[in-house]
């Protein structure tokens, strides 16, 4: 088994890879930014080094964090997601200078972080996929004329895409023309990639992910699928496992595509294999990420099985540890992102001091979360502050815990993401488990709750006017 981990993350992911590790008696070493100085995963590793005065470069050098692995004695090195998690020179570095990158082979990761070479692959896979150029786009005319064949409305998509960025439908040529410069000088500064491609549009789609795990003697099994299509821009907000939209057929077939696909690339460790369903029962394979997911927490949740600690079992060498059939699922999970937004100001990022912080607790939830009273949120990274994971045995049972979750969590002193999502939960559409990915824009009276304060707060600013009334 590894001895030691350097965790190249940040936040609530790095909170949670240290957790894996002290729980299978492992050390950790945490790095963080200046900016991350009093950052909980600082606190929580066995060591942490200051990786740099630079808010994001440092989690982002490929040399430093190598040598700093190697100089603190550590064997193996986990990405977590974001950052370098799907850098292919990153995992090379790794493996070059003798050290375990806890995710799969170099090449499968710079395959599969190619939108097209991925598709090309699943094409050869017999795998379904979504209609689309069959490379890389040269110019606005090809784009064009591609668009004829493949038929409005498309979507410009960046090759070397994540997190919902360089994605924009275009509904006819003109949107086509231009958005072709557009989503290339996104994709450009966000990826340090140039390449489009184009794809049919999927209108109102639902976006349905299976988790898969696989070793590296050839086994490979599923965990079922997660319903990610609460989405705001392609970004999600609202996950589900399994889909409550799907029958057991769907998730039958769905899960063992996803098994094929994997083996088909020569997978190894936890990966993603994401599809759409179209009205008519479609499934099309998009793309696959070849790392742990923000959204692993609902997969764990309902099938008891510890994604990351399965990433570092598989990773050290030792085959996978359950047959398909082993694989029990239980009731339905789902999560909230808490995002430290304002939905009632576009979403704007709300950084800041919490000034009061308390976990919902109770049967059925959990919180994965790198904040406390106290913590200055650095408006560097990324808005999301919290995960909330609630289970219950049935849908129903699921949305009434997740109500109750999200009201019994106390987090003060930036806006976020919770009343929101406490609007989401009352829409009949939701909970009669019928929505797909355009679910948040076709609702934008969501945004329109009343942040009226609670009652007792209330009665002190009566007893207090009351008190310079009365001069009492
Ligand atoms: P998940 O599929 O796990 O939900 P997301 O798409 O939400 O992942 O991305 C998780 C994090 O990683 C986000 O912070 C996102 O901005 C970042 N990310 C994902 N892919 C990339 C990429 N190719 N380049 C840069 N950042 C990325
Ligand atoms: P990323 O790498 O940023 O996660 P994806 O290719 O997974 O990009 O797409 C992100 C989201 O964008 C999807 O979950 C879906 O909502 C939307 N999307 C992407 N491609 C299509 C498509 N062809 N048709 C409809 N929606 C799409
Ligand atoms: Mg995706």
């Amino acid at each position: 088994m590894l001895r030691k981990i350097l965790i190249a993350n940040r936040g609530e992911i790095a909170v949670r890879i240290i957790r894996a590790c002290t729980e299978m008696g492992i050390r950790s070493v945490a790095v963080y930014s200046e900016a991350d100085r009093f950052a909980l995963h600082v606190k929580k590793a066995d060591e942490a080094y200051c990786i740099g005065s630079e808010p994001v470069a440092g989690y982002l050098n490929i040399y430093t964090l190598v040598n700093l692995a190697l100089a603190t004695g550590c064997d193996a090195v986990h990405p977590g997601y974001g950052f370098l998690s799907e850098n292919a020179q990153f995992a090379r570095a790794c493996k070059e200078r003798g050290l375990i990158f806890i995710g799969p082979e170099a090449d499968v990761i710079f395959r599969m972080g190619d939108k097209t070479e991925a598709r090309k692959a699943m094409v050869a896979a017999g795998i379904p996929v979504t209609p689309g150029t069959d490379g890389n786009l040269c110019d606005v005319d090809e784009a064009v004329s591609a668009a004829e064949k493949i038929g409005y409305p498309v979507m410009l998509k960046a090759t070397s895409g994540g997190g919902g960025r360089g994605i924009r439908r275009c509904d006819n040529v003109h949107e086509l023309r231009g958005n072709y410069d557009r989503v290339i000088s996104e994709a450009t500064k966000a990826f340090g990639s140039a390449a489009v491609f184009l794809e049919k549009c999927i209108v109102n789609p639902r976006h349905i992910e299976v988790q898969v795990l696989a070793d590296r003697y050839g086994n490979a099994i599923h965990l079922y699928e997660r319903d990610c299509s609460i989405q705001r821009r392609n970004q999600k907000l609202i996950e589900i496992a399994p889909s409550p939209q799907l029958d057991e057929a769907q998730r039958q077939y769905i899960g063992g595509l996803a098994v094929i696909a994997a083996k088909a690339v020569g997978y190894t460790n936890a990966g993603t294999v994401e599809f759409l369903l179209d009205d008519g029962g479609r499934f099309y394979f998009m793309e696959m990420n070849t790392r742990v997911q923000v959204e692993h927490t609902i997969t764990e949740t309902i099938t008891g099985v510890d994604i990351v600690e399965e990433q570092i079992r598989i990773a050290a060498g030792l085959p996978l540890r359950f047959k398909q059939e082993e694989i029990i699922r239980r009731g339905f999970a789902i999560q909230f992102r808490i995002n430290a937004e304002d939905p009632q100001n576009s979403f704007l990022p709300s950084f800041g001091r919490i000034s009061r912080y308390y976990a919902p607790g109770g049967p059925g939830v959990r919180t994965d979360t790198a904040i406390y009273t106290g913590y200055e949120i650095p408006p560097f990274y990324d808005s999301m502050v919290a995960k909330v994971i609630v289970n219950a045995l049935t849908w129903e049972d699921a949305i009434q815990r997740g109500e109750r979750a999200l009201k019994d969590m106390g987090l003060f002193g930036i806006k976020t993401t919770i009343p929101y999502y406490l609007q989401i939960l009352r829409h009949p559409e939701f909970r009669a488990a019928r929505f797909n990915t355009g679910f948040v824009e076709n609702n934008p009276d969501l945004v329109n709750y009343s942040n009226k304060p609670r009652p007792e707060v209330l009665a002190s600013v009566i007893a207090a006017a009351m008190a310079s009334h009365t001069g009492l």
